[in-house]
């Protein structure tokens, strides 16, 4: 039996419920009753049980519960998260959304981990993916448009993320191009997106966000460059709630993005949250790396570098560099 029937029943109810009555009313065991209850515990939730009485759903610390119905609950979107798929623990969400989209789910589908055991970055690096305290989504997308339009998703989710994090964190947030979402110069998410497609068809496109959340510590690789929500905020961040947030942003996002199929009108916006804007950058271009000033992206997303060296007008392609600020991470 789905233990979320059972959090309804005792949510309705918001008064002890006997055993007998949820084995009655599901049709199932009193065994099958107490391993929902127990999964519901696992979840986050606080259940009291009674000898007599039965079980009543306490509290629920908002922070620690992070489920498919929690989720569900804080949605507001139309149609992107509508389907969600909530995993404990998984490999990674991109691989669990593309092989969704390869049984033919529709547009908009939304799968979320509380951990991964195998989390990615661009160019095959990893994804530090702890339990029970970040969050790892994966958005699958179908858009009607060339192949070659699709890398802009990435800012387009970059650009969701700065604005839910900004509102749930009250503090600037910012973006380092062409992904990453920065708080005090420091990484807070990464952003991977992958494609199937023929050369002028799209078959679907994944957009997989990892954000550190409630994590206080990093592995010693990555500590001088990642930060959490909660350290900076300085308290503990409700996931579910964020996860809606991101998903209400990118659809309104996204709406504008499949006007035109690029950034013309969303560019405006994404380069008021470019930390890099204006900025000194190095461009850690594979053939040879420069330093430059950055202006900005253009309606592909492409970064706009004016070489320092000659002068001459550089557009930075996503797939192929890093940027770094030319003193530290971001600036
Ligand atoms: P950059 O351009 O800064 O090199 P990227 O966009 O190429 O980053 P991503 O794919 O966003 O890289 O993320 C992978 C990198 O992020 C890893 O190489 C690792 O250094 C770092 N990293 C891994 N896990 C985390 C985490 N939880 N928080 C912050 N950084 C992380």
């Amino acid at each position: 039996m789905k233990h979320e029937e059972i959090l309804k029943k005792l949510r309705d109810a918001g008064d002890y419920v006997s055993g007998q009555e949820l084995c009655e009313y599901y049709g199932v065991s009193r065994t099958s009753v107490w391993k929902a209850i127990k999964q519901l515990e696992k979840d986050g939730y606080v259940i009291e049980a009674h000898n007599n009485r039965g079980y009543k759903l306490v509290e629920a610390d908002d922070t620690e519960v992070f489920s498919k119905i929690e989720i569900e609950s804080c949605m507001d979107t139309k149609w992107i998260g509508r389907k969600l798929v909530f995993r404990k623990e998984t490999g990674s969400t991109n691989l669990d959304a593309k092989e969704l989209a390869e049984k033919g789910e529709k547009s908009g589908a939304l799968v979320v981990a509380d951990m991964q055991t195998a989390g990615r970055g661009r160019r095959g690096r990893g994804w530090e993916s702890p339990a029970g305290k970040d969050i790892y989504m994966t958005l699958m997308l179908r858009p009607e448009c060339r192949p070659e339009k699709a890398s802009a998703l990435t800012l387009v989710m970059g650009i969701a993320v700065a604005e839910a994090v900004c509102e749930v964190v009250s503090q600037p947030c910012k973006i380092k191009w062409p992904n990453d979402i920065v708080i005090n110069n420091k990484k807070i998410c990464g952003i991977l997106t992958e494609m199937s497609a023929e050369p002028d068809m799209i078959h679907y496109v994944v957009t997989g966000v990892g954000i550190n959340v409630n994590q206080t510590e990093f592995a010693p690789g990555i500590k001088d460059h990642a930060t959490s929500l909660i350290l900076e905020k300085g308290e503990k961040v409700n996931r579910s709630k964020l996860v809606a947030r991101v998903m209400h942003y990118f659809e309104k996002n996204y709406q504008v993005f499949e006007e035109s199929w690029d950034l013309r009108k969303l560019k405006e916006k994404y380069n008021a949250l470019l930390i890099n804007y204006g900025q000194e950058v190095r461009v850690l271009d594979p053939k040879e790396p420069y330093d430059g000033i950055a202006h900005g992206i253009n309606e592909k997303g492409e970064l706009i570098v004016e070489r320092k060296s000659d002068g001459q007008t550089m557009l930075v392609y996503a797939g192929e560099v890093s940027v770094r600020g030319v003193y530290g991470y971001a600036v």
